[in-house]
C-alpha cells in the first residue's frame, strides 16, 4: 500500500504510540527540591505552587502508588494508570513543602536520601560549588601556589579567566542553567568544568577541591540556602505512612566512576546508615547522576537493593528490570503541561 507523506507520518506515530501503550506500565516522577528559588543552574527546584498543581493533575488522572507497586508488570489500576512520586537527595525543603501538599492529596512518594549528608544536615556539593563560583566576587587564583595547586593543575587558564564576576553578570545570567549550550561568561566555562570535573572524583578529593576554592573566594556568601534534611526530620518522614525512606549512596558520588569496591562501599553503607537512622529495612535505592555500570546491579543486589531508579526519562515499560526503573523529571513543567503529557503517554 502507498501512503502520502503527510499520512505516512501520522500513521507511523499512531503506530508508535499504540505500541508505546502497549508496553506501559505507569509513570515514576523524580523531584529534588520543592522550593522558590531565584537561581537553579540545575534545573532542581520546583515552586510549592507548581508541586501542588502537579499532585493535583496526578490525583485526578492517574492512581498514585507506592514505588514497590512497581516490582510487580502489572500494567494498570482499574481504568487508570499507575504513578509514584520519588525526591532524590533528600532536601530539607522536600519535608517543610512537599509533604503538607502530598498529605493533602494522599499522594505516596519515596524519598532517596544521601545518608553522609542527612547526618550532618550539611549543604551538598554540588550547592557549594556553585555557592562559591556562581555569586559575584573576585577568585584569588594565585593563592593556589600557598594552597594545593597540583589539584588544579587543568583549570590553571581556565581559573585566570574566570577571576571576576561581576553583580551585573550574575542579575543578567540569572536564568542560565549547566544544560544551556552557551556558558555566557568565563566564570560559568570554569563552573560547567569544575562540576563534570568534580563527578568523576571521590568524595574526599572532591570536598577536599571545593573547600580550596571556597579559601580562594573570599567574597562567596555564608549564609547557605539549601541544605539536606537533619536526621530528626528525616525520622518525622519516616513515621509518615505516605513516605518510604530509600538510599541515595552515603556520599552522592557517580558510582560508574568508582571500582567494584568502592561501589559496595557507597551502596552497601549508604543503605545501613539510613536503616540505622530511621530504624527500619531499607529496599529501594536510586543511583546518583542516574550513572551506573552492569556490576553496579549485581552489586545492589548483594546490598539487599530490591527496586531501583534511574534519570532515564520515560515511562515504565514491561520490559524495565526492577533495578533499572526510569522516570521522568516535571520540573519545568506548568500543572496544564504535565496533564497535556500524560494524556499523550497514557
Ligand atoms: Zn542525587
Amino acid at each position: 500500500m502507498i501512503f502520502p507523506m503527510g499520512l505516512l507520518g501520522r500513521f507511523k506515530r499512531r503506530c508508535i504510540r499504540i505500541r508505546q501503550k502497549a508496553r506501559c506500565c505507569g509513570i515514576i516522577l523524580s523531584y529534588h527540591r520543592i522550593a522558590d528559588v531565584n537561581n537553579d543552574p540545575f534545573q532542581l527546584a520546583v515552586a510549592p505552587r507548581r508541586f501542588r498543581e502537579h499532585m493535583e493533575v496526578l490525583r485526578r488522572l492517574t492512581k498514585p502508588v507506592v514505588l514497590n507497586s512497581f516490582a510487580s508488570r502489572r500494567r494498570s489500576l482499574g481504568n487508570r494508570w499507575r504513578c509514584a512520586v520519588t525526591f532524590d537527595d533528600g532536601y530539607q525543603d522536600v519535608a517543610e513543602y512537599a509533604l503538607p501538599i502530598l498529605n493533602a492529596y494522599d499522594i505516596p512518594a519515596t524519598i532517596f536520601v544521601s545518608s553522609g549528608c542527612v547526618q550532618t544536615g550539611s549543604e551538598f556539593w554540588w550547592d557549594r560549588l556553585q555557592r562559591c563560583l556562581l555569586t559575584p566576587g573576585r577568585l584569588h587564583w594565585s593563592q593556589l601556589e600557598a594552597l594545593d595547586r597540583k589539584l588544579f593543575s587543568s583549570f590553571h587558564d581556565s581559573l585566570i579567566q574566570a577571576e571576576r564576576y561581576s553583580q551585573e553578570d550574575f542579575l543578567r545570567y540569572g536564568s542560565w542553567t549547566w544544560k544551556c549550550p552557551i556558558q555566557p561568561t568565563s566564570r560559568h566555562v570554569l563552573f560547567c568544568r569544575m562540576y563534570q570535573h568534580l563527578q568523576s572524583q571521590s568524595a574526599a578529593v572532591r570536598d577536599r577541591l571545593i573547600d580550596i576554592l571556597f579559601q580562594i573566594c573570599p567574597d562567596a556568601p555564608h549564609t547557605v540556602d539549601a541544605h539536606a534534611m537533619s536526621v530528626d526530620e528525616l525520622q518525622a518522614l519516616s513515621g509518615n505512612p505516605l513516605i518510604e525512606i530509600g538510599s541515595h549512596t552515603l556520599n552522592h558520588v557517580m558510582l560508574s566512576f568508582l571500582d567494584e569496591q568502592e561501589q559496595l562501599l557507597e551502596v552497601q553503607e549508604g543503605k545501613r546508615t539510613v536503616e540505622r537512622l530511621i530504624q527500619r529495612p531499607v529496599a529501594s535505592f536510586s543511583y546518583p547522576h542516574g550513572a551506573y555500570t552492569p556490576a553496579t546491579l549485581n552489586i545492589a543486589r548483594s546490598a539487599g537493593v530490591e527496586i531501583a531508579c534511574t534519570t532515564r526519562q520515560t515511562f515504565v515499560s514491561r520490559n524495565n528490570t526492577r533495578l533499572e526503573l526510569p522516570r521522568v523529571s516535571p520540573e519545568a513543567w506548568s500543572g496544564e503541561q504535565l496533564e497535556q503529557w500524560l494524556r499523550q503517554v497514557l
